[in-house]
């Protein structure tokens, strides 16, 4: 008897739900376990570290040499691992508030971590980051850096400004 190529289709398609084409590695077709805060990728366990993937682990390579404490030089190393299927850590070894680059022995003046919970299918994933703050952001880290504070002041600026036209028609 011949096989019907509709419902065969259909086969194929149910054998491939169990585990959706969105929830697999993107390098080994595993199960993704996580999903790379850069590329925002599905990637297993082994794939997650930014090394283990592309295009995140080329473009790692290209910018190498860029990745220097801002303040002395040393070379950082960003990293991201799983400890488990549903835990993930990511250090990007950049300042939250101006995003430039800084060592973690000297030039890290503040430091905490970030915990964010996403959903992913039926599991909750625990994702970890390491927030770090530079010598020059770490007292603004309440208005976020330097960034923050030039928002701030932009924003402050412009009320100040509407303020006196309202006043000096
Ligand atoms: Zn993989
Ligand atoms: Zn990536
Ligand atoms: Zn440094
Ligand atoms: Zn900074």
């Amino acid at each position: 008897m011949k096989d019907n190529p509709v419902n065969s289709m259909a086969d194929v398609k149910r054998r491939f739900s169990t585990v959706s084409n969105a929830r697999r590695c993107s390098e080994c077709r595993e199960e993704a376990l996580g999903r790379c805060p850069e590329c925002h990728k599905g990637l297993c366990q082994d794939h997650f570290p930014k090394q283990q993937h592309s295009p995140c682990a080329e473009h790692q390579m290209k910018i190498a040499q860029d990745q220097v404490c801002y303040v002395c030089g040393t070379q950082v190393y960003p990293d991201q691992w799983s400890l488990s299927k549903t835990s993930h850590f990511v250090d990007t070894f950049t300042c939250r508030g101006c995003g430039r680059y800084i060592c973690n022995e000297l030039h890290t003046q503040r430091k905490k971590d970030e915990v964010t919970i996403t959903r992913e299918g039926l599991r909750g994933h625990r994702y970890q980051y390491t927030v770090r703050y530079c010598d020059l952001c770490s007292p603004l880290y309440r208005v976020g850096g330097l960034k923050g504070l030039a928002r701030v002041i932009v924003t402050v600026g412009t009320v100040a400004a509407a303020a006196f036209f309202y006043f000096h028609p």
